[in-house]
């Protein structure tokens, strides 16, 4: 078998090689080096994160498993240093040298950050990986300030998800007009308007000369004198191609690692694809001419007859709620242009086609970009425009309905990954599908970007016709392993008694035998809340914190939080924290947002003895579980307290403790309406009341700000156990594994849980099951402190020595 190396395990080079594998997977024993500790991931929707529509685990395109089914090697975490052409080998980092007989560089790129003073200080970032992303969401826990330098498409979607972290943000941008290669100043004022009635403040024809601060930043300094206050820099002014490698291995590089039509480098059998290639003096920036460059090297590598690639002609869109755009071509008008322009100032919409010799050269459209896909196609295959109407879509916020019928099979529908209407349509008749997630997995189509789902959506309603059902069609699978969604999940496990991970996966046929990081967690929480005794948790299923009881911190250390039931706790407990804290040298002992006392940098060995010496029940800080009860003083102390706020959340706490939710559950009790422990914003908040308790619920301090709605208000601490019980198992058991509260009542409606609620039979039920679960539970610290075996396989450090 020939060796195929690949140095980069990002989108572009992940993808070759899925097409490399899909034309002869025989061919190749394959090893991939990538620098980051993760397998392929979405770059993409790193916007997505930031702006917390989204978690890292939804964002992984390749999960581990894959790469151990088609059997590639993978080293994460690992970067390569040199090439050496002669030897036909690449050397690693940490001195691994694998030999090859093809090499694939396809390394992407690195945030350009400007060479100016203080560019290196503590609080400046690029906006290019995972770890920039959870830079600035921490830096959003504890600073209020961001800059963000570049008016382009990442510095905006950056400072949109900066918006939504609660950080305030300025955009620094060098000239007058933001997105300038891609908008005209009318779209580009449009835009500015839209971004600032967000709440985006913008510092325009701004040049940085230096960042100030001491070791963090304080704040930026410009050409002309000014001066803008930040606890946070994101510089978001553009991409280098990631060529060192190359470079120093003597292959030739330009601006990027210089390839010809094939994607072949100036060394023999070495290929460059993506970001980090230059063809025809173009580097490129979007996915879609990448996967166009992955196929076509796919082609050669594999010896198959492949056509020249002769470059792309690119679209762009915006990622930011509110705001629908869309860029291809040219766009400004030369002396041999005309413009076709509509504009409904009005309704905030513009459209602007620039056209040469009878053919679209260039593509503006602002609020309304359902033309898009149509136009473009008129752009890529330079159609001759004359008698046809260019803007089919209205030009109204209701837009046009887009029609399938008249597409044509070839229109593409997902530019990302290069699928069309024709290709759409053939698999749904083909193959039977009938949702857009069946549709996504055997085409690509809306895996990337996902603009195009709602073109899907349509193809699928039109191709289906009187068969097409619209709710199930927009059902989501719960990963890419299956086809199947949560309900359907559900009722299978009750339906065929279902018992075990393996079982689930094999009798509903998973298309990956091991699951994956999505499937495994949430397949593990739907058994042990169906099957409350019998069923045994798999601890390796469960996400790494919940794994380890403990959450990992970003330095790889861990935190550890012993329960303080209520809040509330002894001078006898903080002494044993104190010495605990001193004798294992913890660098930071802190109060957390739910009044409890963390101890942050942890060794992974430590965390046993740690626990036994505390002799405290785990905090579960970390679980998918209810964290913690903040309480106030209440009428025990406080001269307005009218309840006894810190005995009722003692007692919630001590029962509900342990309990697997499908997300985090938050609760807070307050003795009166003043709502010292923010009882509002909680998952289940309780206020106390002249006569009873106010029960508040759906409530979300994080992200995702939203105030509770008033569920019940009831007499007694015995009827907020009732309703609270009944209350947590009916989310237990409809709600999607890591759905909050808050979204799950948005999803299924207040009106809905309080009619069910209502029926004291039904919350009878509901609490018998939850009491049956509850029963099985058992204290995780206790059980690790006590198990060798436990403590061998998780807090033990194993060295394995080379050749082993
Ligand atoms: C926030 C953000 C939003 C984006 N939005 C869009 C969008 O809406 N539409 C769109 O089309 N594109 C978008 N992009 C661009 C898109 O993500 C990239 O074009 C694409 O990821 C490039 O793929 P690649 O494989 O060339 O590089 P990458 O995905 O960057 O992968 C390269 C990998 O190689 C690794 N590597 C580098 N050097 C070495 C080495 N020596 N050894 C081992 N590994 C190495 C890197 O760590 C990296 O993991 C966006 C990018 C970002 C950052
Ligand atoms: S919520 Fe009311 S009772 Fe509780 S501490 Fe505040 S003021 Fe006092």
């Amino acid at each position: 078998m020939k060796k195929l190396v690949m140095i980069g395990n990002g989108m572009a080079g992940v993808r070759t090689i899925e097409e490399i594998l899909k034309l002869s997977p025989n061919q190749f024993e394959i090893t991939i080096f990538g620098q980051e500790p993760h397998p392929n991931y979405n770059r993409i929707k790193l916007s997505n994160i930031l702006q917390g529509d989204t978690s890292f685990e939804e964002i992984i395109i390749n999960p581990l498993n894959w790469y151990k089914e088609n059997n590639i090697q993978l080293f994460t975490g690992e970067a390569v240093t040199k090439i050496d052409i002669a030897a036909k080998k690449v050397i690693s980092d940490q001195g691994r040298e694998v030999e090859y007989d093809d090499l694939i560089i396809a390394t992407g790129s690195n945030s350009f950050i400007l060479p100016i003073p203080g560019a290196d200080k503590i609080g400046v970032t690029g906006f290019r990986d995972i770890k920039d992303c959870e830079m600035m969401i921490k830096s959003a826990e504890n600073y209020k300030k961001a800059v963000v330098i570049g008016g382009g498409l990442l510095g905006l979607e950056a400072a949109r998800g900066l918006l939504n972290l609660g950080m305030q943000v300025d955009v620094v941008h060098l000239i007058p007009s933001l997105m300038e290669r891609q908008l005209d100043p009318i779209a580009s004022s449009l835009l500015k308007t839209e971004l600032e009635s967000q709440g985006m403040r913008f510092l325009m024809e701004k040049e940085t000369v230096e960042i100030i601060g001491d070791e963090r930043v304080a704040g930026l300094r410009f050409k002309d004198g000014s001066f803008a206050r930040a606890d946070l820099v994101v510089m978001a002014i553009g991409i280098k191609s990631n060529t060192m490698v190359a470079k120093e291995s003597g292959i030739y590089v330009n601006r990027g690692i210089v390839v010809n039509d094939f994607m072949e480098t100036s060394a023999p059998n070495v290929y460059a694809v993506g970001e980090c290639a230059e063809h025809r003096e173009i580097v490129y920036g979007l996915v879609a001419p990448l996967y166009e460059q992955g196929k076509i090297l796919a082609e050669r590598i594999c010896g198959k007859e492949a056509a020249p690639y002769e470059g792309s002609v690119t679209g762009t869109q915006l990622k930011v709620a509110g705001v629908d755009l869309y860029s291809a071509g040219e766009i400004f008008e030369d002396g041999t242009t005309k413009s076709i322009m509509v504009y409904n100032e009005y309704e905030g919409i513009y459209k602007r086609v620039l056209v040469r010799d009878n053919r679209i050269v260039g593509i503006v459209l602002y609020g309304d970009t359902k033309d898009s896909t149509r136009l473009f196609r008129m752009l890529s295959k330079k159609e001759d425009i004359t008698g046809i109407s260019i803007f089919e879509s209205q030009c109204s916020a209701e837009g046009g309905s887009g029609d399938i019928a008249s597409m044509p099979n070839d229109e593409l529908v997902c530019g990302c990954n290069g699928v069309t209407k024709g290709a759409i349509v053939e698999v749904i008749k083909t193959q039977g599908l009938t949702t857009l997630d069946q549709v996504s997995h055997c085409t690509n189509a809306g895996r990337s970007c996902g603009r195009c789902k709602p073109m899907v959506n349509d193809i699928l309603a039109y191709t289906l016709g009187d068969q097409f059902d619209a709710s199930a069609a927009q059902k989501t699978s719960i990963c890419g392993c299956t086809t199947i969604s949560r309900e359907e999940l559900v009722a299978e496990i009750k339906e065929k008694g279902l018992t075990s991970l393996k079982e689930v996966m094999n009798v509903l046929e998973w298309n990956n035998e091991e699951g994956c990081t999505k499937c495994r967690p949430a397949i593990n929480y739907y058994l042990g809340m169906i099957h409350m005794d019998e069923y045994k948790d798999d601890r390796d299923s469960r996400l790494v914190n919940e794994k380890m009881h403990a959450n990992i911190q970003k330095d790889g250390t861990y935190s550890v939080v012993p329960r303080m039931y209520g809040g509330v706790t002894t001078a006898a407990d903080l002494k044993k924290i104190a010495e605990v804290a001193e004798k294992y040298e913890v660098p930071l002992v802190k109060l957390t947002g739910g009044q409890r006392i963390g101890l942050f940098g942890v060794k992974k060995e430590d965390l046993p003895s740690m626990w036994e010496e505390l002799d405290m029940p785990s905090g579960y800080a970390y679980g998918k579980t209810l964290r913690t009860v903040k309480t106030c003083v209440g009428a025990q102390f406080c001269r307005y307290g009218t309840q006894d706020s810190m005995s009722l959340g003692i007692e919630l706490e001590k029962k509900f403790e342990r309990l697997d939710t499908p997300h985090k559950v938050k609760m807070g009790v307050s003795a009166c309406p003043r709502n010292c422990s923010e009882a509002g914003i909680k998952d289940i908040g309780f206020v106390g009341i002249d006569g009873g308790w106010e029960i508040y619920v759906a409530g979300n301090g994080g992200v995702d700000l939203r105030a509770g709605d008033l569920l019940a208000t009831v007499k007694t601490e015995a009827d907020v156990m009732e309703m609270t019980g009944a209350y947590l198992q009916y989310y237990r058991e409809t709600a999607n594994y890591l759905e909050r509260t808050s979204k799950w009542v948005e999803r299924v409606g207040l009106e809905h849980v309080k009619e069910v609620l209502a029926n004291a039979e039904t919350r009878k039920e509901l609490n018998e099951r939850m009491d049956q679960t509850l029963k099985k539970y058992i204290e995780p610290w206790n059980e690790a402190i006590e198990s060798e075996e436990i403590k061998d396989k998780y807090y033990t450090k194993h060295t394995v020595k080379a050749g082993e």
